[in-house]
């Protein structure tokens, strides 16, 4: 079965760590014993060889920086103070994935059109193939990058696909830990991005400014990476989904991606309490709620957020890289989901969303 991820930060980590995603996450943990990387990020869980063995053929690849109020340390080259700091933070990161795919073709491809699409699937459909390039879609998460709707056209020129217009609050909407309505601004941002037919990312958005935009935005909606609050009961954070949001996205024909993150699996984890105490059955619950709420399994899928903030430390037990994902089969096989409903819910869905909502031309 094909994995399709919809949240990787892969650029956050190229430009902050110099990780390289063509090595696998083992090598790159035994040269970053001791570094600001695995200090500050974990021991990473990503790597091409790694999506190779894991059948991962698809990733949503984020850009992302961080407004300086939420500057991690010196080491953190990617905050910015004003839209066009983020502006030229965002444009770098896309650069750089602009960069790993003409340097090394074979490995990774962009994806921002049906035909490439098309290819990419074909690719690792051929069994004559032994490795398949891996396609990247590029999502913005955060978006004070674009100073004003203007430049989106630019945004869907270079490739980005789909945008959250929060992380924590931002000046288009109400974040995680800053609580609030969509702004004018924001109104007028999502209007620029049906123009163009941008995928809308609710992930980080305050349940106000989700509802708003379920009720106004015309084009496709998603959340790349969030988990069903229902299921964190003691959390107070709005940085999962209430079943109003969930049955509003359900209703749109959305997916969500579901984040095998500890402290989104069980409310208050932290990683003195072990990994082992969270086992892969908590994403496997987080993912029937949603499908038990659609009454199908077409609104569900995967969205790591792996290396996103935390790396193998903050991961459930059994995942050692996200080849390890593969593992989610036997489990929802367990729980009465068919072949068919499986390859849905580990990448079908996001592909058909895909499908979709891609150009034939950009
Ligand atoms: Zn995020």
């Amino acid at each position: 079965m094909l994995i399709v991820d919809a949240h990787q930060d892969l650029a956050w980590n190229m430009l902050t760590f110099g990780r390289d995603y063509n090595r696998s996450a083992t090598e790159t943990r035994l040269q970053e014993q001791g570094s600001l990387a695995q200090a500050e990020n974990g021991d990473t869980l990503l790597g091409w060889p790694d999506y190779q063995r894991g059948r991962v053929a698809m990733v949503f690849a984020t850009l992302f920086c961080a407004p300086e109020r939420r500057r991690l340390g010196e080491w953190d080259t990617q905050s910015y103070r004003t839209p066009a700091q983020a502006r030229r933070l965002y444009s770098a990161q896309l650069d750089a994935y602009h960069r790993l795919i003409e340097n090394h073709p074979d490995h990774f491809q962009l994806v921002d059109r049906k035909s490439r699409l098309d290819d990419v699937i074909a690719h690792w459909e051929n069994e004559q193939h032994e490795e398949h390039p891996v396609g990247l879609v590029i999502l913005m998460e955060g978006a004070e990058g674009i100073r004003e709707p203007a430049e989106l056209e630019n945004w869907w020129q270079r490739g980005v696909r789909l945008i959250g217009p929060a992380w924590i609050g931002t000046r288009f909407c109400g974040g995680t830990h800053e609580p609030g309505p969509l702004t004018q601004q924001g109104f007028a941002l999502l209007e620029g991005m049906a123009d163009f037919g941008f995928t809308l990312d609710l992930s980080h958005m305050d349940e106000q400014a989700a509802l708003q935009a379920l009720d106004v935005y015309p084009a496709p909606i998603v959340a790349s990476h969030a988990n069903a609050l229902a299921l964190l009961k003691s959390s107070d954070s709005n940085r999962h989904l209430s079943d109003r949001v969930l049955n509003g996205l359900i209703e749109r024909d959305g997916i969500v991606g579901l984040v095998p993150f500890n402290r989104f699996l069980i409310a208050g984890w932290s990683p003195e309490d072990g990994r082992q105490v969270v086992t892969l059955d908590r994403l496997v619950a987080q993912i029937d709620y949603v499908c038990q709420l659609a009454g199908d399994a077409r609104h569900a899928g995967i969205g790591t957020d792996f290396d996103g903030g935390f790396g193998l430390q903050s991961a459930p037990a059994g995942i050692d890289t996200i080849a390890d994902l593969q593992k989610l089969t036997p489990l929802l096989a367990e729980k009465g989901y068919t072949q068919n409903d499986i390859a849905a819910i580990l990448g079908g869905n996001w592909l058909s969303l895909l499908k979709r909502t891609l150009p034939h031309q950009p």
